[in-house]
């Protein structure tokens, strides 16, 4: 398995599903920004392909000198390789409500518990406690020359927080807000939450960003603004857009 580019200067680095990145079959798109100089990690899967994940990073970049990595929710494909990144000496950052959650390993609160008990993660997975640092909406965030804008992004579940690249007409790291097709991700879960999530995609639709690099499924490597302006329309009519979750 190795680093895949997708764009100058973003490599995919972690996957559930993509062949080159894969990394372990539970984990989400995991991202690599790295200018020669410094950068970031967004996202760090579940923990159960970490040796995979740091691998692929080290073939790009001395993991040393990235800025840290960035977790965009607390659901544990996307945040249970946290711990793994604190062993490697990375610096984690997250909303603080994704702090609360894996200082505890909260397996109810990021509906770990839940999730495992439906086959969504192996029998024997465990949240394991991580230390995440707090990071505030609205800040942003520089390593070398990449800079990184943090947006509060409610609606998929608490504590959602998606990353705009800077440059390049905008690339955002939507992690599990937005898809491909302008489709967001529902489920049935207490903290789910549909009257936040449209006016999450109303604001992101706003920033109108050119490319979006998902947690899960197809990269949008271009003209994502439009897909992501339907999705807001549809959640202004009251009707949420497509689930990127399929029922049957
Ligand atoms: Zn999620």
């Amino acid at each position: 398995m190795s680093a895949r580019p997708v764009l100058d200067g973003v490599w995919l680095v972690g996957s559930g599903t993509d062949e080159e990145a894969l990394t372990d079959r539970h984990d989400c798109h995991c991202y690599l920004l790295w200018d020669g100089k410094g950068g970031f990690l967004v996202d760090a899967g579940t923990g159960l392909g970490a040796e995979r994940w740091l691998d692929n990073v080290r073939e790009v970049c001395d993991p040393a000198l990235i800025g840290g990595v960035l977790l965009t929710h607390y659901h544990a494909d996307h945040a249970g390789g946290a711990a793994a990144a604190r062993e490697a000496g990375l610096p984690v950052l997250g909303h603080p409500i994704t702090t609360e959650a894996l200082a505890a390993a909260d397996e109810d609160r990021t509906q770990v518990a839940r999730a495992r008990g439906v086959g969504v993660y192996p029998p024997d997975y465990r949240l394991r406690p991580a230390q995440v640092q707090p990071l505030a909406g609205g800040t942003r965030l520089t390593s070398g020359g990449v800079t990184v804008q943090v947006i509060d992004a409610p609606g998929h579940c608490d504590g959602h927080m998606v990353f705009l690249l800077e440059g390049r007409g905008g690339i955002l790291l939507s992690g599990d807000c937005l898809f491909a097709e302008g489709r967001v991700s529902l489920q049935a879960i207490p903290d789910c939450r549909l009257t936040e999530y449209a006016d999450t995609v109303a604001t992101l639709a706003e920033r109108s960003p050119d490319v979006l690099l998902p947690g899960h499924g197809d990269l949008v490597l271009g003209g994502a603004a439009d897909a992501i302006r339907r999705a807001a329309a549809s959640f202004a009519r009251l009707v949420p857009p497509p689930n990127f979750l399929v029922a049957w």
